[in-house]
């Protein structure tokens, strides 16, 4: 097995394993019929940011979900929308006790009503509700993939940390490791320092392999989060402390995690880099053997292609860039001539809007029942 492109950068490789995820999840057997995968990435809690989620979702149920658009549904919005009733109500008599104040949820009442998800009206000094349409649950498994191409000593560490955490909080249904394939047939740190519970994907430039399959873990059990640790010196006695998550919590912020994840979308990576630098350009992930594939000006033909992730690349520097070094602050930076903006050429706007464009019309085709929404 060959090394999978030793010298790019996390965010190349994130990338990676995310149209991976997107073209083959799962790793082994087959996903039903009725069910599709959503794949993001950087998303999770306040206390933990998984590189990279694969949502399985209900295909009927992720049609209904288009219902309510393309932005995200955030926790406040939930709180309204799963429990409004089918007749007007007072809103204080037909939702639960938020267990925050009353304020926030007229506040989400009034998004939800701009949005044109609710329907409201007064009666008096009251505001009353109605639905629209139910909520669907339409998220059946969250699977986190930490991405760590490579593995020292150190990072192993941390990571057997992450993953305790992950594990014993059992927010996510699997979670997995994705590093570089390296010559030997398994990783040694690797499998010295994770929990078993842990799956282990080897990245290299051909395939991903399955090292290890991960266990399926707890998620309608409580959870404990691990806040603080013993420091393993010596003279520290301390046990470690632990907090208890009720499992309900836990059906919440999967909610918002898989909301989160419907709205951005892996793809949404381009967003914060420069593709109206006369350098950016896509290409085709196979292998970095491959020739180049386009420049920005056949963004179209690149993107549009099943074979093959297409992935940020930068003529100047001639390898994939990272997604911090792809701003405006880079010294290479040259914005795309004017001309390639006009009329006369083949790409409407240039290429740098084809390739936010396309890659913005790729992220809707994940997310069935959209365009009728
Ligand atoms: S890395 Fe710099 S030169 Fe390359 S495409 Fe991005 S902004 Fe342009």
């Amino acid at each position: 097995m060959r090394r999978s492109g030793a010298g790019d950068s996390e965010f190349v490789f994130e990338l990676r394993v995310c149209a991976w995820a997107e073209r083959n999840w799962p790793p082994a057997g087959d996903l039903d019929s009725d069910t599709v995968v959503l794949v993001a990435r950087q998303l999770g809690t306040r206390s933990r940011r998984w590189d990279t989620i694969v949502i399985e979702a209900d295909r009927a149920e992720l049609e209904q979900r288009a219902r309510f658009g393309p932005d995200r549904l955030d926790s406040d919005l939930l709180h309204v929308l799963r429990d409004a009733p089918t007749e007007w109500a007072y809103y204080r008599e037909a939702l639960p006790d938020p267990g925050y104040p009353w304020r926030y949820v007229r506040e989400a009442i009034h998004r939800a009503a701009d949005r044109g998800i609710l329907e409201t009206r007064k009666r008096g000094n009251r505001i009353e509700i109605r639905r629209r349409w139910p909520y669907p649950e339409w998220a059946k498994r969250v699977i986190a993939i930490e991405n760590k191409p490579d593995l020292d000593a150190g990072a192993a560490r941390v990571l057997s940390e992450q993953l305790q955490h992950d594990v014993a909080l059992a927010l996510a249904d699997e979670v997995w490791v994705a590093t570089r394939a390296t010559d030997e047939r398994l990783e040694p740190i690797l499998f010295e320092t994770i929990p078993t519970e842990a799956g282990v994907l080897a990245v290299s430039e051909e395939e991903i392999e399955v090292l290890w399959h991960p266990r399926r873990l707890a998620v309608e059990d409580p959870g404990t989060e691990i806040t603080e640790r013993p420091t393993g010196r010596q003279a520290d006695r301390s046990a470690a402390c632990f907090e208890y998550t009720e499992p309900a919590t836990k059906r919440e912020t999967r909610r918002a995690v898989a909301e989160r994840a419907y709205e951005r979308g892996w793809r949404a990576y381009v967003e914060s880099m420069r593709p109206d630098c006369r350098h950016f350009s896509l290409r085709r992930d196979q292998g970095r053997g491959d020739a180049r594939e386009n420049s920005g000006m056949d963004a179209e033909a690149a993107i549009t292609t099943e074979s093959g992730a297409p992935l940020p690349y930068c003529e100047a520097k001639d390898r994939h860039q990272s997604g911090a070094e792809c701003s405006s602050s880079c010294p290479e930076f040259e914005p795309e001539p004017p001309t390639w903006r006009s009329g006369g050429w083949p790409i409407e706007g240039g290429p740098g809007a084809a390739v936010k464009r396309l890659l913005a019309e790729r992220r809707q085709r994940r997310r069935p029942g959209l365009d009728r929404s």
